[in-house]
């Protein structure tokens, strides 16, 4: 490995030809290209829960867990030997994603069990993006209690396999949730990329730069070689998290 990784941390959503204005869609091309450059530069495509046990791994995420994942991305990571980590929402395996802002015509189905069940037998890792989507910050503790635990555990009735790592949905997540968090029993919490200290904890805060439309190979190379986060890559962070969610600043959580 011969550059300096600043980042280990990928977020994909859809991988998909369908355009939409939130930008969180990667085409396949795309997609492929990213994987083989990741692949040259030498990286191990690692799961999350191993993070710290391979050398010089990448982490490809998909938040959401999409049905366009199936189709375009695992086929690309199949090919050149990689894994990659989904993060479930288990109320809307295999259905359409009536959680999100998009209208009728624009929604988009998640993967059904069998299909996670496919990859999680080819060696992904599926950890919870909560039951439904919603945002954990301002919940009731009964309902905070419902989306990390009824999640963790529907996929581990699912598939048969401890759950540890937990995404929370839209990033929104404060020091306050953490001990409901490890409670649940999750060890590692996948972020966006923090604009300040992480707050100390029994797990493993794990960031992750977004993967955009607009990240042509050099820019997307950037985003894991060694340097400050970018004022732009900032910026642009924080206007999908708005667009996914129609606030911005909540979900950049200050952790004192
Ligand atoms: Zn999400």
């Amino acid at each position: 490995m011969s550059i300096p990784v600043y980042n280990r941390g990928l977020v994909y959503h859809k991988v998909s030809e369908n355009f939409e204005w939130g930008l969180t869609t990667t085409t396949p091309q795309q997609f492929k290209a990213q994987m083989l450059a990741l692949q040259r530069l030498g990286f191990s495509f690692s799961r999350i829960k191993d993070l710290d046990s391979v050398e010089n791994p990448i982490l490809v995420t998909f938040d959401d867990g999409y049905s366009s994942v199936m189709e375009h991305a695992a086929p690309v990571l199949d090919e050149i030997g990689g894994v990659a980590t989904v993060f479930a929402i288990t109320d809307y395996v295999g259905k359409k994603n009536t959680w999100d802002y998009f209208p009728a015509a624009k929604q988009v189905t998640h993967m059904d069990w069998t299909e996670l069940r496919i990859l999680h037998e080819r060696g992904w890792e599926i950890g919870s993006h909560g039951r439904t989507h919603r945002r954990l910050i301002g919940m009731s503790p009964k309902q905070l209690k419902d989306e990390l635990r009824s999640s963790k555990q529907e996929i581990e009735e699912r598939l048969g396999k401890e759950v540890t790592t937990f995404c929370p949905p839209f990033n929104a997540w404060s020091n306050d949730l953490l001990e409901d968090i490890e409670q649940a029993g999750y060890t590692k919490i996948a972020i966006s990329y923090p604009l300040a200290k992480l707050p100390k904890w029994s797990g493993e805060f794990v960031p992750r730069l977004g993967v955009y439309l607009h990240d042509m190979l050099p820019l997307f190379i950037a985003k894991i070689k060694t340097g400050p986060l970018a004022p732009l890559e900032v910026l642009q962070q924080q206007l999908i998290n708005m667009a996914g969610n129609g606030k911005l600043l909540e979900s950049w959580v200050d952790p004192e």
